[in-house]
């Protein structure tokens, strides 16, 4: 059995969960502890006790061990995305890019920590002097969600160890394999005993202990919405500082002048690689009148020829669902889209392969309206819509209706109608001729209304959640 790690000491506990691999149900891939309100109260406290010292570590002991993790991770990328591939179901290329990524991501904050700069200024006053510092802001609880099973642990403790913070970290529960790695190898780089805690469990048990508990200073979170919510009522009565990155309901508009190529690539990419479950996945296809059947046409073709399959065979592009319930919530929300009017142009059936495994064929549903369930609620998989619609300020319109808005893309070649809808989508990414899902490391990530609270993450922008500001006045 895989232990918990808290204050630098593996921890085994009496009870272990099965990681099943959702490619073939009958390859368990190990069996990982599972902390209980106890053994997150002892995190807690380690993270408390060393977060003292690990403040007053210096950047270069900081960078060294960025630096050192990131080495290793890029050095194991392929092991390290065959694991990730087997606990989640992405395809082995996109797991070991997602690897890469995570592993980038330490070597940036590993620079980071050599550039903490802060300002002086001249005071008002005469002669006074004023610095404007940044300290970390605790102990921090980063609370994962399961579709990014290393790369959002990554760009959550990476800024959070090289600003200073000490960290309890509760990855979600369908996949603890990648986070344990990870928090071995900050291990191994030399991280001081209690900076990162590993408590591996249920939400509504350790992460609900995390919340109830003030030792906390702040918490990242990435998941659904009502769980966000969740976070962010527990947190208030503390006055603690969140962080949410929750869900999306992205829309890819087509206008009739864009390459049908170009449109047909993004929609496919963005709705259905990683088996659609991004949270940056493109999920409504908002086409206008003239290009709409050619782009259904085609894009429907396309989707039919995909090879959905064991993630880690050579000729499969789509692997599983993750799991029996988030497969059955994929079907239902196609029954409902069919029975609000919507027609299901392609895919949409459970497959079978020689294993035992999640497999469901990406589906198209066509002829649906804004008012649809189906365009309005996440669904979190291979699933996607598409609306017709008259002009582009149709579809700029019906772009911004959801409560979400993380990512917004638009194919054209107008440079009118691009600067125009990278003006006025309601999102916190905005993609010209490119999928809404695939983005950079080290820029600002994350969205508005409903699909992010507080503060970016990543980036040069992740500092402002992970430090606190103080201005010191220093008298003639
Ligand atoms: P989820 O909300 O079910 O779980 C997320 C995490 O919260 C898990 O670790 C879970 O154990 C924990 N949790 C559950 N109940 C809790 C409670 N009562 N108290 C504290 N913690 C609790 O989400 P999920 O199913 O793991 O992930 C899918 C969702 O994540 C989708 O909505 C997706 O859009 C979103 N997501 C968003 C982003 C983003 O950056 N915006 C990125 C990836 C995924």
């Amino acid at each position: 059995m895989k232990p918990l790690f808290i204050g630098g000491n593996h921890v085994t506990t009496s009870h272990g969960v099965d990681n099943i691999n959702p490619s073939d149900t009958s390859d368990i891939i190990d069996v990982y502890a599972q902390a209980g309100i106890a053994e997150t109260e002892a995190a807690i406290a380690a993270a408390t006790e060393a977060a003292g010292p690990w403040a007053l570590s210096g950047p270069q002991q900081r960078h060294d061990i960025l630096l050192a993790a990131g080495i290793e991770i890029l050095a194991r990328k392929a092991e390290l995305g065959e694991l990730l591939a087997r606990e989640e179901g992405k395809v082995l290329p996109e797991a070991i890019g997602e690897v890469t990524r995570a592993g980038n991501i330490f070597l940036f904050f590993a620079g980071e920590a050599l550039r903490q700069a802060g300002d002086i200024l001249a005071s008002v006053r005469p002669g006074v002097g004023v610095e404007v510092t940044r300290e970390p802001v605790g102990v921090v609880g980063i609370i994962a969600p399961w579709n990014f099973p290393i790369a959002i642990p990554a760009w959550k403790i990476a800024p959070a160890l090289c600003f200073g913070n000490t960290v309890v970290f509760k990855p979600a529960e369908l996949v603890p394999g990648s986070a344990w790695a990870l928090v071995e190898i900050l291990h191994r780089a030399g991280l001081p005993p209690g900076v990162l805690n590993l408590v591996m469990g249920p939400g509504r048990v350790v992460g609900q202990a995390m919340l109830d508990d003030r030792r906390i200073d702040a918490i990242t979170f990435t998941g659904s919405q009502a769980t966000g919510e969740r976070v962010a009522a527990a947190s208030l009565p503390f006055l603690r500082k969140v962080q949410l990155e929750m869900g999306g309901k992205n829309p890819l508009v087509v206008l009739d002048d864009a390459d049908l190529d170009v449109a047909v690539h993004c929609a496919l990419d963005g709705a259905f690689f990683s088996t659609g479950q991004r949270c940056t996945a493109s999920s409504r296809f908002i086409v206008t009148e003239r290009i709409h059947d050619q782009f259904v046409g085609r894009l429907a073709d396309q989707i039919s020829a995909l090879r959905v399959g064991h993630a880690l065979q050579e000729e499969t592009q789509i692997g599983p669902v993750v799991d029996e319930s988030q497969l059955a919530q994929d079907m239902d929300y196609i029954e409902i889209a069919r029975r609000q009017g919507g027609v299901l142009r392609s895919g949409g059936e459970r497959v079978r392969r020689e294993t035992d495994g999640y497999f469901l064929q990406p589906a198209l549903i066509t002829e649906t309206t804004g008012d649809m369930r189906i365009n309005s609620e996440e669904v979190f998989g291979p699933v996607a819509s598409v609306m017709r619609v008259r002009d582009y300020d149709a579809a700029l319109e019906q772009a911004n209706s959801v409560v979400f808005g993380l990512s917004a893309g638009i194919c054209t070649t107008s440079l009118k109608y691009a600067s125009d809808f990278k003006r006025m989508a309601q999102a916190g990414m905005v993609m010209v001729n490119l999928p809404t899902a695939g983005v950079d490391y080290h820029v600002p990530f994350g969205g508005r209304k409903a699909s992010s609270y507080g503060p970016r993450e990543q980036g040069r922008y992740a500092a402002e959640f992970y430090t606190t500001v103080k201005t010191a006045y220093t008298a003639p």
